[in-house]
């Protein structure tokens, strides 16, 4: 299977990362202390429903939400429900929008209120670490390249990646070839090429890399029980350098060819 999309391809992702942005913002500002996860989920289903969209995630492997609510030491993949949402806490928000056929995955942590400044540490740590890693998403790197400053950008923080979940393509499908870790692997993977669509997604715990998976078989935490924060955009490699889907900006596709 190519890992390169067409133009109309690479368009209709880039319509699904719309919808997929405003969801977003959606929850950003209606996001506080005293909120279920399972509202949060009702607000983005509502939203992407409404723009003719699916969430990907409903019904994904047997997935029960609309969307992932990861509150905490919870790294990836909480289910919503009717946790109530405390001041001091963080919160990741992963959302998933299929459009025509076509899908875009992208995620941010949250923060309710004043938070401990170690954790607000982590989560500013995590999300420079994804634009670094975008940065790195140009034609004639490999993928490795990508990881390799995601790496550093945490362990220079003192912060710890969690290697057991990775990136991944998008398209069709929600996960794709190549994988696209956080840290260096000894595979440096494909050099990338313009065309490729690519779900950059780091994910730094405090201290240590271990997670584990809950009773519930979905939910990702933490071994030591420490906070986790996750930031996520869907990009497309073009020459002129990568352009984030997921973030509102325009693209002038009459350049693309
Ligand atoms: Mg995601
Ligand atoms: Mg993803």
């Amino acid at each position: 299977m190519t890992l390169l999309k067409t133009k109309e391809e690479i368009m209709t992702i880039r319509e699904a990362g719309k919808i997929l942005y405003g969801a977003m913002q959606a929850v950003e500002e209606k996001i506080q202390a005293g909120m279920t996860t399972e509202e949060i989920d009702l607000l983005v289903e509502n939203y992407i429903k409404e723009h003719d969209a699916i969430p990907s995630f409903k019904g994904f492997q047997g997935f029960p939400g609309s969307i992932c609510t990861s509150v905490g030491s919870q790294v990836v993949h909480g289910i919503p429900g009717d946790r109530v949402l405390k001041t001091g806490e963080i919160v990741s928000i992963d959302i998933g929008v299929n459009k025509n056929g076509y899908h875009s995955d992208s995620a941010k942590t949250f923060a309710l209120g004043d938070i401990d400044e170690k954790v607000r540490c982590l989560v500013e740590v995590t999300e420079e670490a994804l634009y670094l890693g975008i940065a790195e998403a140009k034609v004639g790197n490999n993928i490795g390249d990508i990881s390799r400053v995601i790496q550093e950008h945490a362990e220079s923080n003192g912060f710890a990646v969690v290697r057991q979940l990775v990136g991944h393509g998008i398209g069709r499908s929600l996960h794709e070839d190549p994988k696209v870790p956080n840290f260096v692997d000894r595979n440096p993977g494909p050099v990338l090429e313009k065309g490729m669509v690519l779900a950059i997604e780091p994910m730094f715990n405090m201290e240590e890399i271990d997670v584990l998976t809950e009773q519930d078989g979905w939910t990702i935490v933490t071994k030591d029980g420490k906070p986790s924060a996750h930031f996520e955009h869907t990009i497309v490699i073009l020459d002129e350098g990568p352009k984030i889907l997921t973030n509102g900006t325009s693209i002038d596709w009459e350049n693309i060819n």
